[in-house]
């Protein structure tokens, strides 16, 4: 059954949002949290897995001081506070993707907390998020149903479990709730989820790959009247992968709720599960404010005391924040704000980092990468960054231009040589015979033909309309097959014809 639905527009004059997000993060140490079996992404199921893991009797769990620092680190870099103590506590619930029964987890004692995140919105416009806590957990084990549709556990005959995934270090981070959002609340989750991403990205903490569940989300979406201090009742849409998905649910379920309550009817507070393929929510489980996990403090682990002296030593490790980053490139390249937020939002902002690195001007990086690539990224469905060009290849293509030997046209044709896989640019003007043709002699001769064949042009240009020789110059690019340089063309046919230019 598809819920009722209000269009978007007319959701917002009714109503004003109100968004929450928990966000996953898997982090990238060695080995699991309490464990020491191997933290690797894509093995053989049941391979990196112990006893531990398997909460077999008699074992005890060892936290991983990496996994410690680096969840420091996020909490220093959403500007949080960090505990000088905390503790780990058991959330007790009996499902196979857990063997303990039991996940560990921070419950009243997170490792950060009271912290905010500024996020840049497309336009520029900063809104600042605040974060209520980042706690410590770890990840359950990985389910997969089979023979039912879409993957489900409804309608399944059976199902797999893979443990691997089972202890690897997660930080959920939490934010406040977000007002003022208005319209732009999807677009403000959407921008959100980057940024958390951008920032565990750049701290080196989490290989950050939404498509792996690196980053998860779950949004938390409910409505109110204008007006009105109290919150309506949220729903909470669960594992929300893709930063395109975080930004439709938020709009959905807006739509969604807006019906309910047009209706008349109560909003249940529950979970719900996001459908790629048709861009909807279903109804997952009711859910209360207290769920009953039975939380209490694990026994089997010591509470982590994180010495001032210790935070500040992390604080001094961590990179140029991403805010600040994007500034100071902006200001060394010199980009207008909207030359910059272009660059930003087509997704090549190291690619042309890396382009600079290798030698090219920034002019000429943005060039290649707002003009030429980015293009032929969208028309491949890939991020521009995976289309494999490599900055040294822009470095060379553009050598070869300023050096004359070849022209624009003809480096756009050798950039499709090489993503085409025929070899290095040199490689490709050779097999293809592209050059300039830059000896004046048989550029005179195709002029001379050229200026033979439109008379009546070649008389207007000696009559003084210089602009006409474009005519001409074309004529000559013709007969060379795009060959030659054409301002060299157009100074020797205003020579030939005696015109100043
Ligand atoms: P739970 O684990 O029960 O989902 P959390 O506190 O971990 O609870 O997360 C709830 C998220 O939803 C937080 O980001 C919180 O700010 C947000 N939130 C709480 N109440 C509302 C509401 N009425 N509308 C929208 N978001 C809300
Ligand atoms: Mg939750």
């Amino acid at each position: 059954m598809t819920d009722a639905t209000l269009s978007f527009e007319e959701a917002m004059e009714k109503y004003d949002p109100v968004l929450g997000f928990e966000v996953h993060v898997e982090l990238n140490t060695k080995t699991k949290m309490f464990s020491s079996a191997p933290n690797v992404f894509g093995d053989e199921p049941n391979t990196n897995v112990n006893e531990v893991d398997l909460g077999l009797p008699g074992v005890l769990p060892v936290v991983n001081r990496k996994a410690i620092e680096s969840s420091i680190k996020i909490g220093l870099a959403l500007n949080c506070t960090i505990a000088e103590t905390c503790r780990f506590a058991r959330k007790n619930y009996f499902y196979p993707d857990t063997p303990k029964n039991f996940q560990t987890s921070q419950y009243d004692e997170p490792i950060a907390f009271d912290g905010y995140l500024d996020v840049e919105l497309a336009d520029g416009t900063v809104f600042r998020v605040e974060i209520e806590r980042a706690h410590m957990e770890e990840d359950a084990g990985k389910l997969t149903h089979m023979g039912g549709a879409a993957g489900r556990i409804q309608g399944a005959d059976y199902s797999l479990v893979d443990y691997n995934r089972s202890g690897v270090p997660l930080v959920e981070i939490v934010t406040k709730p977000i007002q003022g959002a208005g319209s732009r609340a999807p677009e403000l989750a959407k921008a959100y989820v980057a940024a958390v991403r951008e920032i565990v990205k750049n701290l080196g903490v989490s290989d950050a790959k939404m498509e792996r569940g690196n980053v998860r989300c779950d949004a938390n979406v409910s409505l109110r009247p204008y007006g009105r201090e109290r919150f309506g009742i949220r729903s909470e849409t669960k594992n929300v992968n893709s930063l395109r998905a975080v930004e439709h649910a938020v709009r959905y379920e807006i739509q969604r709720h807006a019906a309910v309550l047009d209706a008349g009817e109560p909003i249940v507070q529950e979970t719900r599960h996001w459908h790629e393929d048709t861009r909807t929510t279903t109804s997952g489980r009711p859910k209360s404010d207290a769920d009953d996990y039975r939380y209490f403090p694990e026994p089997d682990l010591v509470p982590i005391v994180a010495s001032r002296e210790w935070v500040e030593e992390l604080r001094a490790t961590l990179p140029e924040p991403p805010a600040a980053r994007r500034k100071r490139l902006q200001a060394d390249w010199g980009y207008s704000d909207l030359e910059f937020r272009d660059v930003v939002n087509a997704g090549v902002m190291d690619e042309i980092e890396e382009t600079i690195a290798a030698g090219a001007t920034a002019t000429v990086a943005r060039k290649w990468w707002m003009g030429e690539i980015v293009g032929r990224a969208k028309n491949a469905d890939v991020d521009p960054g995976q289309l494999g060009v490599r900055p040294a290849t822009i470095v060379e293509l553009n050598a070869m231009v300023e050096a004359g030997k070849i022209n624009n046209k003809m480096a756009v044709e050798v950039l499709d040589g090489v993503l085409a896989g025929e070899g290095t640019p040199e490689e490709i003007v050779q097999k293809r015979g592209l050059a300039v043709v830059s000896d004046d002699g048989p550029l005179l001769e195709a002029i001379d033909a050229a200026l033979a064949a439109q008379p009546g042009v070649a008389d207007k240009i000696r009559g003084g309309k210089v602009q006409a020789v474009g005519a001409i110059v074309g004529g000559v690019m013709k007969a060379t097959r795009g060959q030659a340089d054409a301002g060299r063309v157009r100074e020797l046919i205003l020579e030939r014809l005696g015109v100043e230019g």
